[in-house]
């Protein structure tokens, strides 16, 4: 019998146009496997939210790889120590991996192909890292003459098709997906993240279908967090479920500002992508200098009170209570609540990085710190620090009365017009502001102009 074949997964949690499966099928009989790396650094470890998901995940995968009569096998431990113990016991000839820049990632895959015969495919990315250059050859550092390339080379192929698997002689051991602990017990807070998500590549491919008849009003709705005006792809595009080729294809034929903005939004994903892999620490500090001198306070109760929703700021408070029970924030609250963080509180960007990644079902190391950046102004391609976000404003100009009902319910009683700033003698049990917004926005203002002069 011909020698198996390993297939590392990782955020690539699909059968169908999942290259390195099909790559893997044609050349023997196929070990899929998924190691819980509890070596990656410290920091970024798998936060709440995403061990809850990829619990689910794993075991929707499990249950589509049994319909091929193959199996998932689980392993724990340093990705590169289990792969090579698996490769010895099974036989094994090769291991195929979808390509991931994480830098944790990167470091494995070097390692490991210093030991194994290892071959990277791409297909997590509409196009890889790197493809896209400027005339001298260089990768792009912003994002709109990255898109604007990027769209003219799409799409780049077809979407594959789930391939057919044949099983080794004999199937190494496993670990059992509950004895890992993933999902949260005591407490159990993972009720609004039941209630709100179904896990797994037959659910991504149900969510992109109910997009589909959005996806012409998409210009319109997407910045509205009272209505379902966006895809919800991102935690099935995270973890890989879906793969971004694919999406693009379901598009194919609709037409419109909506399907094209849409697609904006895809290339911003590679583009973070694109911005990690050229600077691989890019969580861990401003990617501008002059940023890492400002004075950012420190104060544990500010930043409690933005975690739990308790700023007085409603449509803030709304998405922290939704991320908190769903795992999830619209995008325009995202950038809102951001802001509130690093300008209205002075607060270091990193510590809101860190609080997403905890909390976010979609938390995504190259999204997270490339949208904390770009809000902060402090990335390689950003908004301006003193382009400071008004959310008393934002919330009635992005019609949010309905979602601040949703997540604010002590303010379900008050009309549109005090929903989105309540006036102190309606506040009832919501808190008052802990700080007014002209007041913020001076010191925030007064910060960046001592990090003007100290540099
Ligand atoms: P849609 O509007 O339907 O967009 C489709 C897809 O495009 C998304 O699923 C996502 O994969 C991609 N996309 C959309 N907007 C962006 C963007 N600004 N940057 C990169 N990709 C984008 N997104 C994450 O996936 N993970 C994160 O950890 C993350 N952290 C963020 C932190 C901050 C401070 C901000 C402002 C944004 C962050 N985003 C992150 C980007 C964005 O908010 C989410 O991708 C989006 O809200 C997901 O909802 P959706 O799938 O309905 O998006």
């Amino acid at each position: 019998m011909t020698a198996p074949v390993v297939v590392w997964l990782r955020r690539d949690l699909r059968l169908a146009d999942q290259p390195a499966l099909s790559v893997a099928a044609s050349e023997g009989p196929v070990i899929p496997v998924f190691v819980l790396d509890d070596e990656i650094p410290g920091d970024r470890k798998l936060g709440g939210a995403s061990r809850w998901w990829l619990h689910h995940s794993l075991e929707a995968l499990a249950r589509s790889l049994g319909r091929h009569r193959s199996k998932l096998i689980l392993r724990r431990g340093d990705s590169v120590a289990e792969l090579v113990k698996l490769a010895k016991e099974t036989g094994a000839k090769a291991v195929h991996a979808i390509a991931h820049h994480e830098p944790w990632w990167r470091e494995a895959e070097e390692a490991l192909a210093r030991k194994l015969d290892l071959h990277i495919h791409d297909g997590n990315y509409l196009l890889p890292p790197g493809a896209v250059t400027t005339g001298s050859g260089s990768p792009y550092k912003i994002y709109t003459p990255f898109a604007k390339v990027a769209i003219q080379r799409l799409p780049e192929r077809d979407p594959l098709d789930e391939p057919a698997l044949t099983s080794p002689a004999t199937w190494p051991k496993s670990d059992e997906l509950a004895d890992w602990n993933l999902l949260p017990t005591r407490p159990d807070w993972a009720a609004g993240l039941r209630k709100d998500w179904v896990c797994g590549e037959a659910a991504a491919h149900d969510t992109l279908d109910e997009f589909l008849h959005i996806a012409p009003d998409y210009e319109r709705d997407r910045n509205l967090p009272s209505i379902a005006g966006t895809s919800r792809l991102s935690p099935h595009l995270h973890w890989g479920e879906i793969s971004p080729t694919q999406v693009w294809h379901a598009l194919a034929g609709k037409r419109g500002e909506g399907v094209s903005t849409f697609r904006g939004e895809l290339l911003w994903r590679d583009y973070a992508q694109t911005v990690i892999w050229q600077f691989p620490d890019y969580a861990k500090a401003s990617y501008r200098h002059d940023f890492r001198h400002l004075k950012w306070r420190r104060s544990k109760e500010d930043l409690a009170a933005w975690q739990q929703g308790r700023t007085g700021y409603p449509l803030v408070d709304a998405g922290m209570r939704q991320l908190w029970t769903t795992g999830w924030m619209h995008n325009r609250v995202r950038m809102i609540a951001a802001s509130f963080l690093i300008k209205h509180l002075l607060i270091d960007w990193r510590e809101g990085e860190r609080w997403f990644w905890d909390t976010l079902v979609d938390a995504d190391y190259a999204n997270n710190a490339v949208n904390w950046q770009w809000v902060a102004g402090s990335g390689v391609d950003a908004n301006l620090f003193t382009r400071i976000m008004a959310p008393l404003t934002q919330s009635p100009k992005f019609d949010a009365a309905g979602y601040i009902r949703e997540w604010v319910p002590e303010l379900a009683d008050l009309s549109d017009a005090d929903i989105h700033d309540p006036p102190d003698e309606q506040r009832g049990g919501y808190p008052a502001k802990i700080i007014g917004h002209r007041e913020a926005r001076e010191r925030a203002l007064g910060a960046y102009r001592a990090m003007k002069t100290t540099i």
